[in-house]
């Protein structure tokens, strides 16, 4: 599903931010995705969502090159893929259910389809009662939530998620890792970054351990990750 050849990215006037990452992610898995602050996770997410390009080497994705994906075309490879991402913000000015229902919408889903398919979702992630307000009137745990939701609504292909429980507490994070897991048993191919040590121990997933911009290991012990 996600093939790595050799990947490197520089950002202009900066080092290089992945240094000659080869990975491969198949259809179906579930992939952590760690190191420390500044390793490359987030850039190895953005390259994945076509967010950025690839300075050299060579990405394919659901078997296509993303070098030769067009710019018209980026958004149709996006609709199958999930994102929870820092910098995607819930939309301010529509309610939270209104936000969940986009991503449906963008599919041509039925109303009534959507209503049944946002309340679930909703209820999943412990906020039904909050679905008529506005995101900025939610805690930042709230929301992450929310963008949780919304980007496990039309059942992607593959989910990117970028710290998601980043700023929840110990029994939300739980909460929406067995999102993640429900999702990836359904079949969606799930890849998370996270420095959460912890998250790592308690689910045995395969653990791509980035540092520097390096990929320094990979493997499904988590010895490999914390050693
Ligand atoms: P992580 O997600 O593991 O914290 P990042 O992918 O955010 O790591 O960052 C990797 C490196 O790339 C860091 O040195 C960071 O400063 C740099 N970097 C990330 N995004 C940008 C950007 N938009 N412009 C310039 N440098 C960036």
């Amino acid at each position: 599903m996600i093939q790595l050849f050799h990947v490197t990215k520089e950002y202009p006037g900066d080092g290089p931010a992945l240094q000659e990452v080869s990975l491969e992610i198949d259809k179906g898995e579930f992939v952590f995705l760690t190191g420390a602050s500044g390793a490359g996770k987030s850039t190895l997410l953005k390259l994945i969502f076509c967010d950025e390009p690839a300075s050299a080497g060579q990405l394919l994705l659901f078997g296509k090159n993303v070098a030769k994906i067009s710019g018209s075309a980026i958004p149709f490879v996006r609709r199958n893929i999930g994102v929870v991402f820092q910098d995607f913000k819930l939309l301010a000015n529509r309610t939270v259910a209104e936000n969940v229902a986009l991503p449906l919408e963008v599919r041509g889903l039925a109303q009534k389809e959507i209503r049944r398919k946002v309340r679930g979702l909703l209820r999943s992630v412990g906020l039904e009662h909050r679905a008529d307000k506005f995101p900025p009137s939610l805690s930042g745990g709230e929301q992450q939530r929310v963008a949780v939701a919304r980007a496990l609504a039309p059942d992607p292909a593959l989910l990117l998620a970028d710290e998601p429980t980043g700023n929840l507490d110990p029994e939300r994070t739980l909460e929406v890792m067995d999102l993640l897991y429900g999702a990836n048993a359904r079949g969606t191919t799930v890849v998370v970054a996270t420095h959460d040590r912890s998250l790592l121990e308690r689910y045995k997933k395969r653990v791509v351990v980035l540092q520097a911009g390096r990929l320094l290991s990979d493997g499904d012990s988590v010895r490999r990750a914390v050693s």
